[in-house]
């Protein structure tokens, strides 16, 4: 009988208000600042009214925001004059268990790195039954490390790879339950004994789908109305998670698709990640990566498949239909994705788009990291890489850029939209999820000294040179999970 026990992060410091200057980016392609917006949150931390000095009822609901914190300190946040906020990142793909490889082994082909370094890795974690209890003297400090770090970076809202190991992964489900971020979590399927080493693979296809249906059962509980799912506190979710095509037999694919469907799951697995990855599904099957997923009953709406670098036409085309979402790794894509996947082009094709690090593929725990990545991959996709071939010949035949503040809605918002979920903006109805910028933080002036003060200017510089030193409060649904309040 699994443990079902959630304990959460604790809520009762919840502000009810909060006023500051906030950058988002509601829609694709441009971005608002909200000057000075009251942003006003429900019992359950979601926004239920923002307004902004130029509302009749502004400085009234100010005025009355501010009494009710005479009465009851910590009813309203204000910013400080040099903070400003924005939405939390949502982080598409991250490997929790290759976290303490995070910039190892780069050099490395992705077979070298994959067997030597990585399956012998995430082999070590896992949890010892003992009781209805859980410990570990490995897997609880490091998942616990990487989830602080990902919060101390502006990351709110994370969907995780476990290992193989059914109770490790159930440990960092519930980790982010008690440090309280939002998560996707799902133990990895990797069944196939010709594919997998012998020292990390399931046992067999079956004990691999019994132990997701374990899992999703675990972390839903039978009724879907345990802790995990208390909608006072951030969503904690299963994924559905087969590593990739090339490690899964036939028979688990395709009952990992029918659990997916039954328990209307997360799914989330890599497709077309490189040159080999994508040839993979074509030689089994006759058929391409986004294809095979398909048929399994692998791409839906809540499906994130990681990479996508080379997704054809006719693949977006089955993501779009299905709701299937992609998460873009470009720091990853640099090192073992043959190519850059064209952002423009695919989010163009009406695909579902966010970002994600890829930890360990990509080095760095920061979404900020990959913003820029993703704007400097796309540069380098339109202009192409070798100047030896004529200017016209060169980059990709078609505009390719991605701008600071698409990356940023991609970051937020198309993260939101990828998973189903209220998250990514500070409109009405979204959670209250934020990270809060100091401008002014000792060798880590964003404000370049105050010549500029356009707002474009304004999130450019957050964007490229924010540091995790300026982040210095970030709420999950309204409430507080880190505060460096040493100013
Ligand atoms: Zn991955």
């Amino acid at each position: 009988m699994a443990d079902r026990s959630f304990s959460r992060a604790d809520s009762t410091t919840r502000p009810t208000a909060i006023l500051g200057t906030c950058f988002h980016t509601p829609a694709y392609g441009s971005f608002e600042m909200l000057e000075q917006a009251l942003i006003e949150l429900d019992d359950h931390g979601v926004i239920e009214r923002v307004t902004t000095p130029v509302d009749p009822a502004y400085r009234e609901r100010l005025r009355s925001a501010r009494e009710a914190n005479d009465r009851k300190p910590g009813y309203l946040l204000e910013l400080d004059k040099d903070e400003v906020a924005l939405p939390g990142f949502i982080d598409l793909h991250v490997h929790a268990p290759q976290w303490p490889q995070a910039g190892i082994a780069l050099d490395e082909p992705l077979e070298v790195w994959l067997n030597e370094r990585t399956f012998p890795l995430e082999a070590k974690f896992g949890i010892e039954a003992r009781g209805s209890s859980l410990g570990s003297s490995f897997t609880l400090p490091v998942y616990q490390d990487l989830v602080q770090t990902l919060l101390s970076r502006g990351t709110t809202t994370c969907v995780y790879f476990g290992s193989a190991d059914v109770r490790g992964s159930e440990a960092l489900a519930k980790t982010c339950a008690s440090i309280g971020q939002r998560a996707i979590v799902g133990k990895v399927v990797m069944d196939d004994p010709s594919a997998n080493p012998d020292f990390y693979r399931d046992t067999s296809t079956e004990q691999a789908l019994a132990e997701t249906e374990g899992f999703i059962a675990a972390i839903e509980g039978h009724s879907g109305k345990c802790a995990a799912n208390d909608p006072r506190f951030p969503g904690i979710y299963p994924a559905v998670t087969p590593r990739f095509i090339p490690s899964c037999t036939e028979a688990a694919l395709s009952g990992l698709g029918e659990i997916a469907r039954a328990h209307d799951a997360y799914v989330q697995s890599h497709c077309d990640e490189s040159q080999w990855q994508s040839s993979v599904a074509r030689e089994r099957f006759g058929k391409s990566d986004a294809e095979a997923l398909a048929d399994f009953g692998l791409l839906k709406r809540k499906a994130v498949m990681a990479h996508g670098t080379f997704l054809l036409d006719g693949e977006a085309e089955i993501f779009r239909t299905t709701g299937t979402a992609l998460a873009h790794c470009p720091i990853s894509n640099a090192y073992f994705g043959n190519a850059v996947c064209p952002v423009r082009r695919i989010h163009g094709q009406g695909v579902h788009i966010g970002l994600g690090t890829d930890i360990s593929g990509g080095f760095s725990p920061s979404l900020y990291d990959n913003i820029r990545m993703a704007v400097m991959a796309s540069r380098i996709l339109e202009d192409g890489v070798d100047a030896r071939v004529p200017s016209e010949r060169r980059g990709a035949n078609e505009p390719s850029r991605v701008s600071a503040a698409e990356a940023l809605y991609l970051a937020t918002k198309g993260g939101g939209e990828a998973l189903d979920l209220p998250i990514g903006s500070f409109e009405v109805g979204q959670s209250l999820d934020m990270q809060v910028i100091d401008l002014k933080r000792p060798f880590a002036d964003l404000t370049g000294n105050g010549v500029f003060t356009r707002p474009a200017d304004q999130l450019e510089r957050i964007l490229y040179l924010s540091t995790p030193e300026n982040i210095r409060k970030v709420l999950v649904q309204g409430t507080c999970v880190l505060s460096r309040d040493d100013r």
